[in-house]
């Protein structure tokens, strides 16, 4: 497939409105393309080089592309950021910087998409000194070489700022029809996907060896798994009625998911985003290899500062001074991590995953035995909602969040929020007792006093994975610092858009609707029936439409924007709406 009927596709791809409409389109793409094409079209159309895991960036800043465009064209740099600034999209600049200057194409054949890809990844591994130069000359070539719309996507594509609205969900589902003939093997595909973090690699695979090979996609060494993530109930006893009676309860540790992966004497750890963040935590790296006798393992557990002498765990601001780029081995040695394993999905060579969760416990507690820093989380079997109670009251006075109760018998589900696992977090009363993680989709100019920050709030929505939608449940305006205000204004800015972006569904118009891209962690009193927002929207006995709204929603957290979580990693809108009855169930119960 040439680069150019690629650039084609995504032109259609950007004026369609809707999600259906968008798979077959993709459907068709992978449809028309080689099988050795696969997998470069899912990274470029994902707007990533390798899987994030493997940490290969592209390394330019708006500047160098700008640079570039302008070397290409012989325009001075000017006049692009100019264009740029007129068009609000360095895309469209490139697009057309090159339609006016009617310049001629320089290759003699086309780009090929395969090709395409080679380069930019060329591009993205060259560094050191002199890189920043080289690169420019690099992408200027590709721009010479290109038609304005090739131009338009291969400046948007290392800016990550292709902008096509296609979640993960919808790729799968474009390659469930392209190479199963209906969107049925969706599934099929998320659980492989689920156990490599790699979309391409599962397309590249379905197109190579069919979906049986899908089928037998396992677990594999430095490939982090998709994590496996816990549902909510208020109240022991609906745990305890939950999990049929008998349940492992563990404390529930504040600090990072770390997914650690060792193997022949290497040592690989993963966040709860998949990132690759080994270089943050070389003691832990250097203490597994040294304490766990294993010839390979995969590790899943919360890394966490504990202070050995008093006992005590320390809270998440301390913990979190230890993420840092500098002076990393300083910050170990002064505050010392611990991994509290709660999970083990492969041992020397054999996927445990399947493994019934009493027994997978079974292996970590031997092989941890004589661990001091690489320790079993602290669990006990319950059978009674008081025993619960008071195994979470303790941990709660131990300086913990809460606790995480567990199926015996489950196997590692991974990738997904099931009941298997059931947090229980300290609930205030009268307030609800999690935050939640919403999706930033539009935000308002500032009146008043905030108008010296041109920030006056954000419009946010949870996900729903059914749909693969972005559906607003509340506005927020407070719970900001000035500090956030900025920043926040400073990242919106450049994700804003005059359009509503496809995956949204809002009955709401805000000044600014933004990509989805980013997430705040919200706190609430309560969740409410509404008619205005589109959260679990339906039709009510009383025969009015209403949705789900916070109320007296504000913004928690010291870091305005959530990090760790992606757009696909918010809560659900199954999950506000199971809060929304639970809250009812606690006040009844209450009253
Ligand atoms: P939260 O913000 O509450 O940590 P989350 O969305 O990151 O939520 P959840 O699935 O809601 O994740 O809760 C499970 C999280 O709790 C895990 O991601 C892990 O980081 C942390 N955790 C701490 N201790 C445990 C434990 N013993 N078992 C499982 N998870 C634990």
């Amino acid at each position: 497939m040439l680069f150019k009927e690629l650039a084609g596709y995504y032109d259609r791809l950007s004026s369609i409105s809707s999600r259906l409409e968008m798979i077959d389109v993709m459907a068709e793409v992978f449809k028309s393309a080689s099988k050795d094409e696969i997998k470069p079209i899912i990274y470029i159309t994902q707007g990533i080089l390798v899987p994030p895991f493997e940490g290969v960036e592209f390394g330019m800043a708006e500047k160098t592309i700008e640079d570039a465009i302008a070397f290409s064209t012989g325009i001075s740099k000017e006049a692009v950021e100019k264009e740029y600034r007129k068009l609000g999209d360095i895309g469209l600049a490139a697009e057309e910087i090159k339609k006016k200057g009617n310049i001629k194409r320089l290759a003699d054949r086309p780009l090929t998409v395969s090709e395409f890809y080679e380069k930019m990844l060329e591009i993205a591994k060259m560094s050191g000194k002199g890189s920043k130069d080289a690169k420019v000359k690099a992408l200027s070539y590709i721009i010479s070489e290109s038609t304005p719309e090739e131009a338009k996507y291969a400046t948007k594509y290392p800016m990550n700022a292709l902008r096509l609205g296609l979640g993960d969900a919808t790729m799968l589902e474009a390659l469930s029809v392209a190479f199963c003939g209906d969107r049925k093997s969706k599934e099929k595909l998320e659980a492989a996907y689920n156990l490599c973090n790699d979309l391409a690699l599962v397309g590249d695979t379905l197109a190579k060896k069919g979906i049986r090979a899908i089928d037998g996609f396992e677990v594999s060494l430095f490939k982090p798994v998709r994590p496996a993530l816990a549902e909510r109930l208020p109240t022991a006893e609906q745990i305890m009625e939950k999990m049929g009676g008998r349940a492992a309860a563990e404390q529930k540790y504040d600090g990072f998911r770390c997914q650690l992966h060792m193997g022949a004497r290497k040592v690989k750890i993963f966040s709860r985003r998949l990132e690759d963040t080994t270089e943050m935590f070389p003691d832990l790296a250097e203490a597994v290899l040294r304490e766990v006798k294993a010839e390979s393992v995969i590790l899943d557990g919360e890394a966490l500062a504990y202070n050995e002498e008093t006992e005590e765990f320390l809270p998440f601001q301390q913990t979190i001074q230890r993420k840092r780029k500098h002076g990393i081995a300083e910050k170990a040695l002064e505050m010392p991590l611990h991994l509290f394993v709660f999970d083990i999905l492969f041992l020397n060579g054999k996927d445990m995953m399947k493994m019934p969760y009493e027994e997978r416990r079974h292996f970590i507690e031997k092989l941890l035995k004589n661990c001091e820093i690489i320790k079993p989380s602290t669990m006990i079997m319950v059978s009674k909602p008081k025993e619960l109670e008071e195994f979470f009251e303790n941990s709660i006075e131990n300086g913990l969040e809460g606790v995480v109760v567990k199926d015996p018998k489950s196997s590692y589900i991974a990738g997904a929020r099931k009941f298997s696992w059931i947090k229980m977090k300290r609930s205030y009363k009268g307030e609800l007792s999690d935050t939640v993680d919403l999706v930033v989709v539009g935000y308002y100019r500032g009146k008043g006093m905030r108008s010296e920050f041109g920030f006056g709030g954000l419009l946010c929505a949870a996900y729903n994975e059914k749909k693969d939608m972005f559906e607003t449940v509340s506005r927020i305006g407070s719970g900001f610092t000035e500090e956030q205000m900025v920043q926040l204004r400073k990242a919106l800015e450049k994700d804003k858009t005059d359009n509503k972006p496809v995956r949204v569904d809002s009955l709401i118009k805000p000044d600014f609707w933004v990509y989805p891209k980013y997430i705040v962690t919200v706190k609430a009193d309560e969740i409410t029936r509404s008619p205005t927002h589109t959260c679990g929207k339906e039709k009510l006995n009383n025969g009015t439409e209403a949705g789900f709204a916070l109320r007296f929603p504000r913004l928690v957290g010291e870091e305005a924007i959530r990090k760790d979580k992606g757009t696909e990693d918010a809560t659900t809108t199954k999950e506000i709406s199971e809060m929304y009855r639970n809250q009812k169930r606690v006040s009844i119960e209450e009253a």
